[in-house]
């Protein structure tokens, strides 16, 4: 099986420029630098590259946003502030393969005129911030990324700034807020960040996974990547299989792979013999899905069809003794814990639901109380400043619908 992102993890010492350069490392920077900015964008455009973080966005169409003015300042930002509970993607590829993300940073600023860039990591991952810190030195002492990169007269650099914690600054502007050193809080779209991110002026910002795969695309061309996965969802995704599985982990697989072959064979299948109950396809704000709806692909398109979404690409599998009340409880704790609190759908319904699902959940709710969380999900959808808000609704309304049953039987009115 094919794989771009985590290819040669299992190499000793894969993080050192070295080992990485013995493995062909920088070898896409050294061809990007001979040709001119706008192949580049073609080849990423080409090979129908998306976004990993959770949008799926086709990436090269997102770049050609960016304004063609070379004078003007433009920024990239990688976004690795991986806080989606049951996500562990982007912190494989910044641990053991630093070095990708560093290269397809470069060859994404050379392609789009940047010359500062930004690593933006979540706090919790202190340990990871010092191996992309000392990945950089070295990177800059070989000439890939600095003053004057490879000869070519072209300069750009990167810093790691490390977040404070916050769930929200997963989202772009909220992100640029934050290193702009004020509270991390989303803005008000439009503007985008393509025309108005970063201090105002243009920035790029992709997840640590998209920007990995591009030095793949530069190297073996735009046709080689589109002939993993399936026509739409091309190349590959890690996954990251957790919950009631006996072999949780990362696993790479073309997008279209089976959700069920992700859970029976990569993971090893439900601990303890256990039948399955539900599955979380893409991190907690994806809606859940019954077990019988798990013999789906893994693309965008299919988990949009089932009324879920590729998310993240964190795989939570739940088996038959868990309880989903409990679950909507932990998930309404974390988003009401979460919310930024600007708009008024968000902070109060979300603090709302929690109220009502604690009482649900200690056997102290009553049926108006079930309804009241559901009309609350409805208020909250298309309601508010970010994502945040939809996803919150979605993620537990879906848990209700599916699951009615088991949190009626918590209820004695
Ligand atoms: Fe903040 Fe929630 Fe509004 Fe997003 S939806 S801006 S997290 S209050």
């Amino acid at each position: 099986m094919e794989t771009i992102l985590l290819k040669n993890i299992e190499i000793p010492d894969l993080d050192s420029i070295d080992v990485y350069m013995g493995q062909g490392g920088y070898g896409a920077l050294e061809k990007t630098f001979a040709l001119p900015p706008e192949e580049v964008i073609s080849m990423v455009e080409e090979s129908g590259l998306r976004g990993r973080g959770g949008g799926g966005f086709p990436a090269g169409t997102k770049w050609k946003f960016l304004p063609k003015d070379r004078e003007r300042k433009i920024y990239l930002i990688c976004n690795a502030d991986e806080g989606e509970p049951g996500t562990f993607k982007d912190r494989q590829i910044m641990q053991y393969n630093p070095h990708q993300l560093i290269e397809g940073m470069a060859v994404t600023a050379y392609a789009i005129g940047a010359h500062f860039g930004f690593i933006y990591i979540r706090g919790e991952y202190d340990w990871i911030a010092k191996i992309l810190v000392q990945a950089l030195e070295d990177a800059e002492a070989k000439g890939f990324v600095g003053d004057n990169i490879l000869d070519s007269g072209y300069s750009f650099q990167i810093d790691v700034f490390r977040g404070a914690g916050s769930y929200v600054c997963g989202e772009e502007t909220a992100l640029m807020e934050s290193l702009e050193g004020r509270a991390g809080r989303p803005r008000l779209k439009p503007p985008f960040p393509a025309l108005s991110g970063l201090y105002g002026e243009p920035t790029l910002i992709h997840n640590v996974v998209t920007l990995a795969c591009i030095p793949f695309i530069i190297k073996n061309g735009p046709d080689a990547f589109r002939a993993i996965g399936k026509p739409r969802s091309y190349g590959t995704r890690v996954f990251g299989v957790s919950g009631h599985v006996n072999k949780p982990g990362a696993f790479e697989c073309p997008l279209g792979i089976s959700l069920k072959s992700l859970i029976y064979e990569f993971a090893g299948g439900i601990k303890g013999n256990k039948g399955l109950k539900a599955v979380i396809p893409g991190g907690i704000s994806s809606p859940i899905l019954l077990a019988d709806e798990i013999d789906l692909e893994m693309d965008f398109e299919s988990l949009a069809a089932v009324g879920s979404m590729l998310g993240t690409g964190g795989v939570i599998v739940i088996d038959e003794d868990a309880s989903i009340p409990l679950i909507a409880q932990k998930a309404a704790k974390f988003y009401a814990h979460e919310s930024c609190g600007q708009c008024t759908p968000c902070r109060e319904g979300l603090n709302m639901i929690k109220i009502l699902m604690d009482r649900i959940v200690m056997e102290q709710g009553s049926s108006n109380d079930l309804e009241m969380v559901m009309r609350l999900c409805r208020y909250m959808r298309g309601s508010t400043l970010c994502p945040m808000g939809d996803a919150a609704a979605m993620s537990i309304g879906t848990m209700i619908r599916k699951f009615r049953g088991e949190f009626e039987e918590l209820i004695h009115d």
